[in-house]
């Protein structure tokens, strides 16, 4: 194999970017290597530590200058677990970069025409999860809770997790030292043998109320009962403790069975003057300031007056639905996951609501059927996950041909796929509002506004 560099060689490069995984590229001979923890225009003594076809990967010996934009990590292992990927970038910067990142997928997709506007970030960026997801492992007999090193299953044992609302890190702790105290065993995932697999914490930013769930491979835990009673004890925010089976060979973090084990099955949160119930398997977004602002955002972006139907795709617990339909005739919700549309039917009389309706459903079949009985929707609010619109949900809205769109997206490239797909049924792209959900991180969060034909939404 013919490459420009070998491995074990130490070179000085300069780093030419960032990829959309906040490692740093430096291209020797146009071979590109990519570098943890380097950032553009730095010059930098590397080690190679994987050489490939393509590209290889190196770390940093030596920072031989930094760049302006540098902030003092806080902590390595939060960048090694993926944590806190641009923890050394400074705020300002994430932003830009976010930015950057929509105009370059938009440049590829030949999407250029459509601007994208500055990042809309938050005030203190640290400390804003609601929720944790927290792999629990013993390492050398002990248990263990923290996260993967990136690219494996390796734990990286960790108590302040920098991003998260630190009483969630506290109750991660108050879980960890019970389950040692009363020797419950970690997953052990090589031999898929142990029982506590991951421990959930969820915290409602407004009421403060907290929801625990361990997720396990058996329902039986030894002494349950008492561990239940420590978290209770120790955590008094915490009104919901829940149990979730997860028994299979799996990447994926919770199963669908849930137990209530104390206090009662959802916790309760509030944003923008609505009331919303929560429950473990519902999605409920993770940033609360910024949510704020990615709805707000969106409801001004749908431009109501009073007397539009509106399709609300992706619902979860109805907390878009809810906050429009004030502002509209009538709202449509659909969503896949049964426990959150019961969150949203409840959510909307919790809030007086009439005009607000859900249905359980694939996104894709139940706008297929609803487009079929001849539904006519005013505006089309899509929020899908990661993986974007699926081609049978873009060939119903073909169809069904909604004059206004509003997508919000958690995944830049399958959006510049989708934008491409919408334009040729007719719709033109305004503008791109990015809003930083995920500081420290790589994610990117953005609120596109489409309508139909090539009028000036204004
Ligand atoms: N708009 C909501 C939820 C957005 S997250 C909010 O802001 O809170 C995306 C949601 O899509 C999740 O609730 C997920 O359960 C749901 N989902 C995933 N695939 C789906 C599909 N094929 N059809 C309908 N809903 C789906």
């Amino acid at each position: 194999m013919q490459t420009p560099v070998q491995k074990n060689q130490e070179l000085t490069v300069t780093i030419a970017d960032l990829t959309y995984e906040g490692m740093g590229v430096a291209k020797i001979d146009g071979y590109p290597l990519f570098i943890e923890d380097a950032l553009p225009g730095e010059e930098v003594r590397i080690h190679v530590l994987k050489v490939q076809k393509q590209y290889g990967f190196a770390k940093m010996v030596t920072l031989l200058k930094a760049s302006p934009e540098r902030v003092a990590p806080v902590d390595a292992a939060l960048t090694q677990t993926g944590i806190a990927p641009l923890q050394h970038l400074a705020y300002s910067a994430q932003l830009k970069f976010k930015q950057r990142q929509i105009e370059l997928l938009y440049h590829k997709a030949h999407l250029d025409d459509i601007p994208v506007l500055p990042t809309l970030g938050m005030a203190d960026p640290t400390h804003y999860r609601n929720k944790a997801q927290i792999p629990v492992r013993e390492i050398n007999g002990v248990l263990e809770t923290g996260f993967y090193k990136r690219r494996s299953h390796e734990l990286v044992p960790l108590t302040d997790f920098y991003i998260q609302d630190p009483l969630i890190d506290q109750a991660v702790v108050v879980v960890r030292d019970l389950l040692r105290k009363y020797g419950v065993s970690g997953y052990d995932e090589a031999r898929d043998h142990g029982l506590v697999r991951h421990i959930m914490v969820r915290r409602a930013r407004a009421t403060g109320e907290m929801m625990v769930v361990l997720i396990t491979r058996n329902w039986a835990v030894p002494h349950l009962d008492e561990i239940v009673a420590g978290i209770q004890a120790a955590l008094p925010q915490v009104v919901s403790v829940m149990q979730d089976l997860n028994a299979k060979r799996t990447n994926v973090i919770m199963g669908n069975e849930v137990k209530l084990l104390a206090g009662r099955d959802h916790i309760e949160d509030e944003l923008l003057g609505h009331r919303f119930r929560i429950s473990a398997l519902s999605f409920y977004q993770v940033n609360p300031q910024q949510t704020a602002v990615l709805y707000q955002t969106a409801i001004d972006a749908a431009a109501l007056t009073g007397d539009e139907v509106v399709i609300d795709a992706y619902s979860g617990i109805g907390t878009i639905s809810i906050a429009l339909a004030e502002h509209a005739r009538r709202v449509e919700g659909v969503e896949i996951v049964p426990a959150a549309v019961a969150d949203a039917r409840l959510n909307a009389s919790l809030n007086g609501l009439t005009n607000v309706q859900f249905t359980v459903g694939k996104a894709e079949e139940v706008m297929q059927t609803w487009q079929a009985q001849g539904m006519k929707a005013d505006v089309l609010m899509v929020d899908p996950p990661r993986k974007g619109l699926a081609p049978e949900f873009l060939a119903a809205v073909g169809q069904l041909l909604p004059p206004k769109m509003v997508y919000i997206s958690c995944n830049p490239a399958t959006l510049a796929r989708d934008l491409v797909e919408l334009r040729s049924f007719g719709y033109t792209a305004h503008s791109t509002q990015p809003v930083d959900m995920f500081p420290q991180t790589t994610h990117i969060e953005s609120v596109t506004v489409l309508t139909l034909g090539d009028q000036a939404t204004e």
